[in-house]
């Protein structure tokens, strides 16, 4: 009897594990590297991962989320990628409930941000990260890890790109952040 109580216990608080944010530092080649050259970017982005780690798990995401209409959703309903984004289950590793965000700072990137290199790095555009506030920057990281997880759009500003999945996520954690709705306790 014990062990069960154990068994459901543990099982219960395993549910209701929290998703957390990381970052790995890379060069603008894609090269994993030690730090980031630049403090005041690093410190940046740090604060950026406290607000999205906050977003993910907020209630107030998930509500908002499962009411939009999304397309190219790889067979995916919307509380389906929810829970895939939540359980930080990158292409080609375990759900650990880890986000891990590969992250370079480069001006090379001609949009704000790109993922497009098959190790998944993350290029921020430098120049994004400095015109912006960090709430900017933690929705275009969210965007950007739709991509690494196999989300897509078109490069071109067609019509219905705005509701492809990283642009309904990013822009959702855009306004929610934004607007205050979801702030670190
Ligand atoms: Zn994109």
């Amino acid at each position: 009897m014990k062990l069960l109580t154990l068994i459901l216990i543990l099982t219960a608080s395993l549910c209701m594990a929290q998703t957390k944010v990381q970052t790995q530092p890379f060069d603008s080649l894609g090269n994993q590297t030690n730090n980031f050259d630049d403090q005041q970017f690093a410190g940046k982005l740090d604060s950026a991962t406290v607000l999205l780690a906050t977003l993910v798990n907020s209630k107030e995401f998930e509500e908002a989320f499962l009411k939009v209409k999304c397309l190219r959703k790889n067979g995916k309903n919307n509380k389906e990628i929810i829970a895939l984004i939540r359980s930080g289950q990158e292409e080609g590793t375990q759900a650990d409930n880890v986000i891990n965000l590969k992250v370079a700072f480069d001006y090379t990137a001609n949009e704000e941000a790109s993922t497009t290199d098959k190790k998944n790095v993350i290029h921020i555009n430098k120049r994004y990260v400095s015109d912006n506030g960090v709430e900017y920057l933690a929705a275009q990281l969210l965007h950007e890890y739709c991509h690494v997880l196999g989300f897509c759009h078109s490069k071109r500003k067609a019509r219905f790109r705005p509701y492809t999945v990283p642009y309904r996520i990013g822009t959702l954690a855009a306004t929610q952040l934004h607007a205050s709705c979801v702030r670190p306790n």
